[in-house]
């Protein structure tokens, strides 16, 4: 028997359209739909919620990284509430 894998919420950083800070969002699956949160200003937005899902954040995570070598302060990036403006 297969047990249904509980999917845990992800965090995962980027640039908040609302607050306008990278900041550590929050996606808490729910169906298909995920609820994406900014843990700086509240920022909510849905998303559709797929396998893919975690190569999506992968991505983005790369994309980070990337940054991180102009930008070492996005390492900081890694609580909930942590928030980071870039010019
Ligand atoms: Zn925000």
């Amino acid at each position: 028997m297969q047990k249904t894998k509980k999917v845990d919420p992800i965090l995962h950083r980027q640039k908040c359209p609302a607050c306008e800070y990278y900041t550590v969002y929050r996606a808490i699956p729910a169906g298909d739909k995920a609820l994406d949160t900014c843990t700086h200003c509240g920022h909510q937005v849905a998303i559709a919620w797929h396998h893919e899902i975690k190569a999506v954040f992968k991505n983005s995570e790369k994309f980070l990284k990337n940054l991180e070598e102009m930008c070492p302060e996005l390492k900081e990036l890694r609580n909930p509430g942590d928030h980071i403006k870039l010019d």
